[in-house]
Parts: structure tokens; sequence; C-alpha cells
């Protein structure tokens, strides 16, 4: 697969194009970023770590009928995706409250939440990815409703299926955030599921086993996601 020319870069990742007009390849860098980009680091091997991890979640959801944009992985930190139409939405679910849940509502820390419960975001880091609501999606065009319906059930069932695969390996799946887009007409899991993007919690400890230990200067950030890939049963190669 030929990488041609680098058509985004994220805050985290890039995306090229290929000789296959329908093909990307994304490129995971070591960038880290935290409160809508307002604080920036690079750590060492978070672009492999997170590829690989990314590989192996999404070969999980798609092996229980999850369609996905990955396709396979190419080297340690890239990965060959499908080119997606995205909506510039996030679709967050929470199993337990924390983060901006607790902050916006006055909600304890820690609340476990049944019904889990699942909220839209703009993503518009400028405006700090705003909650907003079925209503917004559609007057303002973002998707239809048909789209957002199928966001929200496609998320809730990657909970139940991700809330399992995780217990497996003693950890809470405590929130997460998924990006959809469509791929000839159909409805794909698209970015990425890492620990950048979900908390996870060690199930007796509690202790904090995902970006937040970024965002919260707890240290340890790559070697506590190889732990959770390790628990996962990943083979993460940094060579
Ligand atoms: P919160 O709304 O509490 O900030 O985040 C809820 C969940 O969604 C967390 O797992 C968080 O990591 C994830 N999340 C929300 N927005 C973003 C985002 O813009 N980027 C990433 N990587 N994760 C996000």
């Amino acid at each position: 697969m030929e990488k041609i020319s680098q058509i985004t870069t994220g805050k985290a990742k890039s995306l090229y194009t290929t000789n296959e007009p329908d093909q990307l390849i994304m490129e995971f860098r070591d960038d880290t970023s935290a409160f809508d980009g307002k604080k920036m680091e690079a750590l060492d091997n978070k672009g492999k770590v997170n590829n690989q991890f990314n590989a192996f979640v999404m070969e999980f959801l798609a092996s229980k009928g999850i369609e996905t944009h990955f396709i396979k992985l190419l080297s340690n930190h890239e990965s060959l995706v499908y080119k997606l139409e995205m909506f510039p939405i996030e679709c967050v679910v929470r199993n337990r409250a924390t983060g901006s849940l607790c902050k916006r509502l006055g909600i304890e820390d820690g609340l476990i939440l049944d019904p889990p419960l699942f909220e839209f975001f703009l993503k518009d880091d400028e405006l700090g990815d705003p909650l907003i609501n079925d209503h917004h999606i559609e007057s303002f065009g973002w998707a239809t409703q048909e789209d957002a319906d199928a966001m929200r059930d496609l998320t809730l069932e990657i909970n139940d299926i991700l809330v399992d695969f995780f217990k497996e390996a003693n950890l809470i799946l405590v929130d997460y955030k998924l990006e959809f887009g469509k791929f000839q007409g159909k409805m794909l899991l698209a970015d990425e599921f890492t620990p950048d993007g979900c908390r996870l919690w060690d199930k007796d400890t509690l202790t904090k086993m995902d970006k937040d230990r970024f965002r919260q200067d707890l240290g340890n950030v790559i070697e506590t996601y190889g732990e959770v890939g390790e628990r996962l049963g990943m083979k993460i190669k940094l060579d």
C-alpha cells in the first residue's frame, strides 16, 4: 500500500491518501493532548501502543458483528482504514459518573449508572465540544434522525460487548467516546478505541488506567496502557 499525501492531521493521529481512492492510512503519533488541545506532550511509544490497541479492539468488535472502518495493521504505528464521510459528532456512553458529567450536574464521582447514560457532543475544540441533543443534530443538519438513532443504538450495543470484554481483564469500562462515518451508505464505527478515548478503572483498586493519568499528571501513562493491553491478551510490538 502506497502512502501518497497527508490529508489531515489531528491532535494524535494523521491521515494519508493511498493508491486506493477509498482507503486511507491512519498514523498514530506519540502526541498526546487533553482539555481540547490546551495540554500537549509527546509520550514515547504512544503511537505504537495505541495503534495496536485499537486494532485489537476493532477486530474484536468485528468478530461480534460490529462494522468498522478498520481494514488491517500496516506497521506498529499505522493502520489501513476505509475513507468515510464523518459526522461532526461524538457519542459518549457512561457506566459510571465521572469527568464532565460530574462537573456539569454535580453528580457524585463514581456513581453507577444503570441503565448506562448516552450523550451526544459536537466535535468542535474551539467550542469545547458542547453537549447537544437529537434536535440540534437535525436542525443544523449534522446528521439525519435515522443516522443519529443508528449512532446511539450502535454505541449502546458496543457498550454491552465492551463492558464484558474489559471485565474479563478485571477492568471497569467507566465511559468512552466513539465517532462514526458513512462508507457507501453504510454506518461504520470510525476513529479509534484506545485508553485515550475511554476511562478504565481497575475493578479492585479503582486505579485509573486511561488518559486521566495524563490529564491528572499521575505518571506512567503509556506503561499503564501497555498493562491494560497485556491483561486483554495483546502482544504489543515496540521495535
Ligand atoms: P468527558 O465528557 O467526561 O470529558 O468524557 C467522557 C469520555 O469520553 C471519556 O472517556 C473521554 O476520554 C472521552 N472523550 C470525550 N471527548 C473526547 C475527546 O474529544 N477526545 C478523546 N480522546 N476522548 C474524549
